[in-house]
């Protein structure tokens, strides 16, 4: 029996692990069901500068769970990851954000605002991600300037040529990238000056004690000088409180997004909020 079963012995009744794929399993049919049942939303956090205009959204995920209510992206994404099934429904909320980015051409505050999009390296990977994504473009009809793509170092473990090779066309249509989370992966300086991109994004783990962290001080003041070296945008995020956008702006990064401006908000939220923010400063 277990019990009996020595710590060298590969036990393969055990029940904890048991639960683990009985999770996933159920997770996994969750998602099929949820993506046929349009259970996936995007909400959009905004993006600033240091005079509070608006510069980009980005779009992340959250599932409406009938019976659970709202899950985040970290109960669900990596399952989805490991599945597969990231791609399909990667696919549909890029369709989602075009859509959003369409009807946005509308509305006068929006209009021609860029939407980020975060797009997994297992989709990234796929053999017609490029052209997908000129299908999605074509479909909804929205402007490729103004969509962004996030990619991760991680899409850099294999590949690599081909990778470059489909943000390169995808850019000659006018689509922008940006490197997620950038500093917790293990890129190494080659790969990233080889990268086709236009934008930095610092992870909010380097922003959190950026005022008492002198480490964390020192990979921001880098990661702000590779940027300008590499004539790339960078944009801190996690950005949570004026001292955080202060500092951030005395090393050279001028362009924020986190809890101190907005957290991500559904659409009609957003709506709303900046319809109010111009009745605020006047310009109504
Ligand atoms: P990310 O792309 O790095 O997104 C930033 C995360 O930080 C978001 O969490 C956001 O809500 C959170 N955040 C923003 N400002 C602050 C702040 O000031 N303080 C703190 N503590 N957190 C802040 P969220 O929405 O839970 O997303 C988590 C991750 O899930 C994302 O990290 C991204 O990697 C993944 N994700 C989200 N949506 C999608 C999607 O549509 N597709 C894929 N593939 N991944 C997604
Ligand atoms: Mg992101
Ligand atoms: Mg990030
Ligand atoms: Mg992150």
């Amino acid at each position: 029996d277990a019990k009996s079963a020595g710590s060298n012995c590969f036990r393969f009744f055990d029940p904890s692990m048991q639960a683990q794929v009985q999770h996933r399993a159920e997770l996994e049919a969750g998602i099929r069901v949820g993506m046929e049942q349009g259970q996936f939303e995007l909400w959009y956090q905004p993006q600033y500068d240091r005079q509070q205009q608006l510069l980009g959204l980005e779009a992340l995920v959250r599932w409406r769970h009938p019976e659970k209510g709202l899950i985040s992206p970290a109960d669900f994404i990596p399952v989805a990851e490991e599945t597969g099934l990231i791609v399909p429904l990667g696919d549909q909320l890029l369709e989602q954000a075009c859509q959003q980015l369409v009807h946005w051409q509308q509305h006068s505050q929006l209009n021609g605002v860029p939407v980020a999009v975060n797009i997994s390296a297992r989709q990234i990977h796929t053999a017609d991600f490029a052209e997908r994504v000129c299908a999605v473009l074509d479909r909804t009809g929205a402007s490729a300037n103004t969509l962004e793509l996030e990619v991760t170092e991680s899409m850099l473990v294999k590949d690599v040529e081909q990778t470059i090779d489909k943000m390169r066309r995808l850019r000659l249509r006018g689509v922008r990238f940006s490197l997620d989370d950038f500093g917790t992966g293990y890129s190494s300086l080659i790969f990233l000056k080889q990268l086709p991109l236009d934008k930095l994004k610092i992870d909010q783990g380097f922003v959190r004690d950026l005022l008492s962290d002198s480490n964390d001080a020192a990979i921001v003041k880098t990661v702000v000088a590779l940027g300008q070296s590499m004539d790339l945008t960078v944009l801190a995020e996690g950005v949570e409180t004026r001292e955080h956008c202060d500092a951030l702006a005395a090393m050279g990064c001028y362009e924020y997004q986190g809890y101190y401006f907005s957290k991500p908000l559904p659409p009609a939220e957003l709506e709303a909020r900046l319809a109010e923010q111009v009745v605020e400063s006047g310009t109504l």
